[in-house]
C-alpha cells in the first residue's frame, strides 16, 4: 500500500484530503507543521508527498527544496494562490506538480494515483535490466544479446537459426507445421518454399546436436513439422 504524507496547516482541508486518499486505499499521514513536516517526509518512507505553501515553522518553498536535497518521492505542491504556482515553477524547485486550491478531492486523488504510477515506472526503469535467459538442458539462449551456448560453448546463429531456436524452444512441446514456422520466422505469407525451413533446421542441429540423426532438442514429426522436446 502506498504511504503518502499531507503537510498542510488547515485541519478542514488536511482531513478532506486525508479522507478521500484513504477511501483510495492509500495510507495516510497528516502534520500541519512545516518544519516538523518536512522532517517527517526526510525520515518517513513515503511514496508522495502533498505540500501546502504556506505552513507556519517553514514555507512549502523551503520544505520542496530541502526534501529534493535527498530525496525524489514526488512532491504535489498545493498553493491558494495562482501566482504562487508560477513563482514555484519559476524557482525550479523539483516539485512534480501543483494545484491550486479548491480543487476537488477526486481530482488530487487522480493526479496522486498518475504520481504514483509515473514514479513507479520511472524506479523500474532504471532498474538494471536483465538479460532473457532460455536454459533447457545443455542449450542455454540469451534472448536479449542473441547468443547460444550449447554445454558452455558458444556456437555462432544466423538472425533467422536464432530466430527459429528461440520460437520452439519457447514453445517447447508443441509441434509446428513447416507452413506454421515459415510464416512465423520470415514474417511472410508461405509460397511454398518451406524447404527454407528444412535447411535451417538442419544448420540448427549441427550447431546444437551431438548426433543429428538422432536429434536430442528438436525432433521432427514425420508428415507434420517439428516439436523441441522439453
Ligand atoms: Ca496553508
Amino acid at each position: 500500500m502506498s504511504k503518502i504524507l499531507i503537510i498542510e496547516d488547515e485541519d478542514a482541508i488536511a482531513d478532506l484530503e486525508k479522507d478521500y486518499l484513504e477511501l483510495s486505499g492509500f495510507e495516510v499521514d497528516t502534520c500541519p507543521d512545516g518544519l516538523a513536516g518536512e522532517k517527517k517526509a526526510l525520515e518517513g518512507n513515503y511514496d508522495l508527498i502533498v505540500l501546502d505553501l504556506m505552513l507556519p515553522g517553514k514555507d512549502g518553498f523551503d520544505v520542496c527544496k530541502s526534501i529534493r536535497e535527498t530525496k525524489n518521492v514526488p512532491i504535489l505542491m498545493v498553493s491558494a494562490k495562482k501566482d504562487d504556482i508560477d513563482k514555484i515553477r519559476g524557482l525550479g524547485l523539483g516539485a512534480d506538480d501543483y494545484m491550486t486550491k479548491p480543487f476537488s478531492p477526486s481530482e488530487l486523488v487522480a493526479r496522486v494515483k498518475a504520481h504514483l504510477a509515473r514514479y513507479e515506472r520511472l524506479v523500474n526503469t532504471n532498474a538494471k535490466p536483465e538479460n532473457k535467459m532460455i536454459e533447457i538442458r545443455g542449450l542455454k539462449i540469451d534472448k536479449t544479446a542473441r547468443r547460444v551456448w550449447i554445454d558452455g560453448e558458444e556456437k555462432p546463429f544466423t538472425t533467422k537459426e536464432f530466430d527459429l531456436l528461440t520460437f520452439l524452444a519457447e514453445n517447447p512441446n508443441h509441434v509446428f507445421t513447416k507452413d506454421e514456422l515459415f510464416r512465423k520466422i520470415w514474417d511472410m505469407e508461405s509460397i511454398g518454399d518451406i524447404a527454407t525451413v528444412t535447411v535451417h533446421i538442419k544448420k540448427i542441429r549441427e550447431k546444437i546436436e551431438v548426433d543429428s540423426s538422432n536429434p536430442q532438442y528438436i525432433e521432427t514429426i514425420w508428415g507434420v513439422g517439428y516439436r523441441f522436446k522439453m
